[in-house]
């Protein structure tokens, strides 16, 4: 009964309506802390991976363009809606890195990573667009801090002070996982519906914003459905999230169109 109090308690306290998609969500960290570790973790990231510098690459430069285009049409856009806070800490980096990995992904405070295998399959700037949209729409929709705070009290780990400190292994390593899924399966294998759902939607209203045609969601998400067929694993292959993906995208689109403005 005191347990039950407790995680009301803690529930109560922590529970916070997103700005931006208006749903309640049990965040435990506070923003903060989660950009202090992202950087940390990011500087490390980018220490380890053979990243593509701009100037060499027409490719990394491209990244960089895109990254900054909705970056900037997601501040102006909070900004207009008086949500401004959301964003404080925001310090935006996109890096490109060398892997074949279809994959990329937002972390706290706006530190991105695309990957070079992604590029073979978002060819073109708008495809680009609608990624970078939904891994930052998963960043600022603080569904990895929600998905930390799960698995915190699912691992029974107690959430007090600064919990990643450089020593902390375990809590570090979910940290990671939560943040830089380590396989494409990041992008093809969602850990939950509904997030996917929210940064698929929010991701093409911000692509939108930027000037990037939202409907190329769909035929990209289309190419990863075929290569599902032929390169995934199958136990994967029948996973339905794709085709629910593509048909979600579909009632979206009106919406995104309306924020559309060719660039
Ligand atoms: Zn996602």
């Amino acid at each position: 009964m005191r347990i039950f109090s407790i995680f009301l308690f803690i529930f109560f306290i922590s529970c916070e309506r997103n700005a931006i998609t208006g749903r309640r969500q049990l965040n435990l960290f506070p923003e903060a802390d989660l950009q202090k570790q992202a950087l940390t973790e990011y500087r490390i990231f980018l220490n380890k991976n053979k990243v593509i510098p701009i100037g060499s690459s027409k490719q990394a430069e491209m990244v960089k363009r895109v990254g900054l285009r909705i970056s900037d049409a997601i501040t102006n856009y909070y900004n207009q809606k008086g949500i401004y806070n959301e964003l404080v800490g925001y310090k935006w980096e996109f890096n490109l890195v060398n892997s074949k990995e279809i994959n990329a992904w937002c972390m706290p405070g706006g530190k991105v990573v695309v990957y070079t295998g992604l590029l073979d399959v978002a060819k073109n700037e708008d495809a680009l667009a609608v990624v970078l949209g939904h891994e930052i729409a998963h960043a600022v929709a603080h569904h990895g801090n929600e998905r930390l705070s799960q698995s915190f009290i699912a691992k029974g780990i107690q959430v007090a002070g600064d919990a990643f400190t450089k020593n902390n292994k375990e809590t570090n390593a979910v940290f990671n996982a939560v943040f830089m899924p380590g396989t494409q399966l990041g992008l093809l294998m969602p850990n939950s519906r509904n997030h996917e759902l929210e940064a698929d939607h929010f991701g093409i209203i911000f692509a939108a914003m930027a000037g990037y045609d939202p409907r190329e969601s769909i035929l990209f998400w289309n190419k990863m459905n075929s290569l599902n067929e032929n390169k995934i694993p199958e136990w994967l292959a029948t996973h339905p999230s794709n085709t629910k993906r593509i048909q979600k995208l579909n009632e979206f689109m009106d919406e995104a169109m309306t924020f559309y403005k060719p660039r």
